[in-house]
């Protein structure tokens, strides 16, 4: 809209030069629009004796002689400029008594060409350069104007509300946080109910899970269920735009959002803006901090009449500024949780609604299946198996469709087209059987669901081991059997063909990532029971990078031996149980290579029956690859 203005501007700057141009052009060349005729001044004299001429108009140089006969019809001589136009006549042998009856009219130098004559020649190079720069100066302006309004039309916060409305039915799980939500709506909607019995209305709500799992959905379903104004941004727009355009912006939003109040203002992403002032990484954040400050500001400014309420989310809660946090501003934070088995259930459910599903379809089955599956997950799970069932030109997605699925979300696409040569394949083969051995062997392991030396993503090949329910809880031996499981690859490996490949290193890393936190953040070593150090995000705070070591040289050089001598431990177990089921070894990898994947009846089959304790849960699905 800016832009179409300042450019009819533009066209108006232009339009009026070329006029004023047309017109000093005429000025200077125009003539009038007489019958004029040029004659030389013995021709005119010649008139004058024959008594023709009823007047003489003296221009400058030019002597017009207009005609008794015809008045339109003129006659021009050029005399001498100096010399006077009597003077010119006399010499040309005209008599005094014709002289002084001849009607003289001595005419000034005209404004307008006096003027064009005299000052356009000084003054139009000043009039255009005076244009050049005014034009300049209105383009580069343009080009911030552009700047702004992209800020402000694409992305300044647009009251939402009157979308597609999404609802708390939509959004399945998430009982506690819901309970909250629906409070805040209630305030929306009922302020007074509250103001009159003096409960203060919080200002801010912040919405605290992992990524996935429903912040941005849970934030729509408010909007919707309060039925009020509702502004969103994310963190990251909020950046963009405000970051180093000063607080002004950032309280003309809030004077945006106050003045349709009631009404929610949702912040997305928060902790793009949020951060811990004086955190960052690199420079640029005092903008940030101002950005942020201001925020503070605003809603401590908030009147309790106000019914404006913010509401943010974050998967960081941790790198948030602490001021945010403090009463008044997001004093109530709702945390969205990884949903459990019957949670999972009904996400599915919420999903599998908008496709066509076979009778065959088992949600609670595919919901025991993907522990740790956050909702963004289950619904890219719904997702992907209608593509597969597009793919197999079926109109119906079947319970087959979204097993495979699941797979192809925990590990990427599968990747037949791979060649391996026979060795390699053989060596996977034989590495994947090491770790389902192992897994089947230790106690308190999870059971395999699925071996495949198919690669899939980054895996080569992979063994999935699924818990039977999901659990908060881990318990040493598990971790310790999760140790010795993730060896399992290495050591089939070494047993079989006594060489490494590069193939283990992800398993290690894994490992020797588990065992670090078994001794700095469980206690489960022989170090004791303490934690040593933050958490490991903290590095990404931007804090000083020393702080989070609070421990001395000689305790990080025990917790190395430590980290170093469980591992050892676990290959070494992991070898005991190779050893021992050498033959279950060549049992499954043979098999393998057959039939290139290995489902957990057939696993448990050629095992001699189910895992013994089958009862082992974790709380994510782990692949070990
Ligand atoms: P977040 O903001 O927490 O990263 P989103 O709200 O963007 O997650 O979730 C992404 C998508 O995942 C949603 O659009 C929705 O389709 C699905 N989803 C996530 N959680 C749920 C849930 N609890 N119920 C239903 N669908 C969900
Ligand atoms: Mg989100
Ligand atoms: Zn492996």
């Amino acid at each position: 809209m800016r832009m179409q203005l300042s450019l009819t501007n533009k066209n108006i700057g232009i339009g009026i030069l070329v006029i004023v141009g047309i017109f000093l052009v005429l000025g200077m060349f125009a003539q009038p629009i007489d019958n004029r005729k040029d004659v030389s001044l013995s021709q005119i004299v010649d008139e004058i004796g024959k008594n023709n001429i009823s007047n003489i108009t003296v221009d400058q140089s030019d002597l017009i002689a207009t005609l008794k006969s015809d008045a339109s019809q003129k006659l021009v001589a050029q005399k001498e400029n100096d010399a006077s136009a009597t003077d010119t006549f006399r010499n040309l042998g005209v008599s005094e008594d014709t002289l002084k009856n001849l009607d003289f009219t001595i005419k000034k130098p005209s404004g307008v060409s006096f003027w064009t004559a005299t000052l356009v020649p000084v003054v139009l190079p000043f009039i255009l350069l005076a244009f050049f720069l005014w034009f300049m100066m209105r383009s580069a302006q343009n080009m911030g104007n552009r700047a702004m309004s992209f800020g402000q039309t694409q992305q300044g916060p647009v009251d939402q509300s009157k979308k597609k409305k999404t609802t708390f039915a939509q959004v399945a799980g998430n009982e506690e946080a819901k309970q909250e939500l629906i409070e805040i709506v209630e305030f929306l909607k009922h302020p007074k109910k509250f103001q009159e019995i003096g409960a203060r209305i919080p200002k801010g709500v912040l919405l605290i899970g992992a990524p996935g799992t429903g912040k941005t959905l849970m934030a729509r379903a408010v909007a919707g269920e309060a039925g009020v104004p509702f502004f969103s941004i994310s963190g990251s727009e909020f950046v963009e735009m405000f970051v180093g355009v000063g607080a002004s912006r950032v309280r003309d939003l809030f004077a945006k959002v106050k003045k349709n109040a009631p009404a929610i203002l949702f912040i997305d992403e928060m902790d793009a803006v949020g951060r811990h002032r004086g955190a960052g990484l690199g420079g640029g954040h005092d903008e940030r901090e101002q950005t942020l400050n201001q925020i503070l500001v605003e809603m401590d400014g908030f009147e309790q009449t106000d019914n404006v309420i913010v509401l943010a989310a974050t998967n960081r809660p941790d790198v948030l500024d602490p001021a945010l946090l403090r009463p008044g501003r997001f004093d109530r934070q709702v945390t969205m949780e990884l949903p459990d088995i019957k949670e999972r259930e009904a996400i599915l459910k919420i999903h599998a609604v908008k496709i066509p599903i076979e009778a065959d379809v088992d949600l609670r089955n595919i919901g025991e299946r993907t522990p740790g599956f956050s909702g963004a997950d289950l619904a890219n799970l719904i997702n992907e198996a209608a593509i597969f069932a597009a793919r197999e030109n079926k109109k119906k997605v079947s319970q087959r469709h979204i097993e495979d699925s699941i797979e192809k979300v925990l590990l990427g696409p599968e990747k037949r087209s791979k060649v391996y040569s026979k060795q390699e394949k053989e060596l996977t083969a034989y590495h994947e059987a090491g770790h389902a051995i192992v897994a089947y062997y230790t106690p308190d392991s999870d059971p395999v669901r699925k071996i495949s030396i198919i690669s899939r993503g980054f895996a080569g090949g992979y063994t999935l081991k699924l818990p039977e329910q999901d659990k908060r809880l881990h318990t040493k031996t598990g971790f310790l059997s999760e140790l010795a499981t993730l060896m399992g690859g290495y050591t089939a490996e070494l047993f079989k063909y006594q060489e490494l490949t590069t193939g283990a290193s992800n398993d290690l890393m894994k490992a020797t990532k588990l065992a670090r936190r078994i001794v700095m953040q469980f206690g489960m070593s022989k170090l004791g029971p303490v934690t040593f150090g933050q958490e490991d995000h903290q590095v990404f705070l931007g804090k000083d990078f020393s702080e989070g070591r609070d421990y001395s040289e000689k305790t990080a050089s025990m917790i190395d031996d430590e980290v170093s001598d469980i591992l050892k431990d676990a290959q070494k177990r992991a070898d005991e149980i190779i050893k021992e089921h050498a033959d279950k070894l060549e049992l499954i990898s043979l098999r393998l290579i057959e039939k290139e994947t290995i489902g957990q009846k057939e696993f448990a089959d050629l095992m001699g029956g189910i895992d013994p304790d089958v009862t082992k849960e974790d709380a994510v699905a782990k692949p070990t690859v």
